[in-house]
């Protein structure tokens, strides 16, 4: 299996491949890149099919890291890991203590956290042999959830300010695909700033809790592209933002935290001819490794979340580069990003 040569291999630093036959450990770690920092990224369980699908989701989400670290100036480089193995069956405190000393290894080049597959409970099993770990409950900033939440509804109001002219939310229509961790938590802040929401989910108990606990209107999922709202919200799945879904959005904006919404990079430029802003969703939903960087001892929620609202000027930002350039917002953002992290010196990165 090529590494250098590899699609998705993109100058990144280094690519540690960890086998423990004892735990039975299997796991890749990628380190896209340190000029800001070290590289910070999340660890996630899935049962690849292949060691290559595994290596281009490392590859892939490591890069992703780079960008989101660079674009909210954060002190941070870009990595990743995943262990390939089913989180449902396959975990126990051997497997990731293995992990942990593998990160131990790396000296501080990369920190931990949770991230698809994986909980601050098993983030508790790594900090036992290594502490380059954030995220986990005790003494730390705990499950991310609730602040790509609030960072995702900031985004949001950027957005409508800067599409529809309205400085709140209030009777603004908001329609939220997924409802889980995020979605669920996002539709809280925005019923509370008096949004209208349409909600769906493919289990339909979730989508009951969050009827029942805000009056949202639950729609079939595969309504949810077509409805007559202002903005649309995908909290659920990648790559929903595509040739078939685009041209029945009615929504004028589109803003949410799931990770890679455009199938491909081309789908920034067919949202920005339709008319429809695009809030890059790397940039909001950044509120989770936000947060990181105020764990510690004096760890002080109010802080912390106000630091993650500030993705509303970052979005502005972008906004505003994108209009000068007349580029997608997608582009102006990456643009944004990698002037943030190429030619870094390595101890200067914060500003
Ligand atoms: P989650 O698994 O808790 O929630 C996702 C929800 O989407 C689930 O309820 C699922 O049933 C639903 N869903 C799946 N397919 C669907 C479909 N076709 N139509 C409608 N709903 C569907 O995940 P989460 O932690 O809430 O994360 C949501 C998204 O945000 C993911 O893409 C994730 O990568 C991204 N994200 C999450 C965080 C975080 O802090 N949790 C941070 C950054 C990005």
């Amino acid at each position: 299996m090529p590494i250098f040569d590899a699609v998705d291999f993109d100058d990144h630093e280094q690519v540690v491949f960890c086998n423990d036959r004892s735990s039975g450990l299997r796991a890749i770690i990628a380190i896209h890149n340190t000029n800001r920092g070290p590289a910070a990224g999340g660890c996630r369980m899935w049962p690849y099919r292949s060691e290559d699908d595994a290596l281009t989701d490392v590859l892939r989400l490591s890069r992703g890291m780079t960008y989101k670290a660079a674009i909210s100036k954060l002190p941070f480089g870009g990595g990743k890991t995943v262990i390939i193995g089913d989180p449902r069956t396959e975990k126990s405190e051997r497997l990731f203590r293995a992990l942990g000393v593998f990160v131990e290894t790396l000296g501080g080049r990369y920190l931990v956290a949770e991230d698809v597959g994986t909980s601050p409970a098993d983030m508790e099993w790594v900090r036992r042999e290594t502490r380059h770990v954030a995220g986990i409950a005790e003494g730390g900033c705990g499950d991310p959830s609730p602040a790509t939440a609030h960072g995702v509804f900031h985004g949001i109001l950027a957005a409508v300010e800067r599409r529809l002219g309205r400085n709140t939310l209030d009777g603004v229509a908001v329609a939220v695909q997924g409802v889980g961790n995020v979605g669920s938590e996002l539709c809280q802040v925005l019923a509370a700033a008096g949004a209208r929401l349409f909600v769906a989910d493919v289990q339909t108990d979730a989508v009951r809790r969050v009827v029942e606990a805000v009056g949202a209107t639950a729609v079939e999922p595969a309504a949810i592209y077509g409805l007559d709202v202002d903005v649309f919200a995908p909290c659920a799945l990648g790559a929903i933002l595509n040739d078939d879904t685009i041209p029945r959005l009615k929504a004028r904006v589109v803003a949410g935290s799931a990770n890679n919404q455009l199938a491909e990079d081309r789908h920034g430029a067919a949202l920005m001819r339709r008319g429809i802003l695009y809030a890059p969703d790397y940039v909001i939903n950044a509120g989770g490794i936000i947060i990181i960087t105020h764990e510690g001892p004096d760890y002080s929620p109010a802080d912390a979340f106000a630091h993650v609202a500030g993705i509303h000027d970052t979005v502005h930002e972008i906004f505003a580069r994108a209009e000068a350039e007349g580029v997608p917002t997608n582009v102006a953002a990456d643009r944004i990003a990698e002037e943030r992290f190429r030619h870094v010196s390595v101890r200067s990165a914060a500003a």
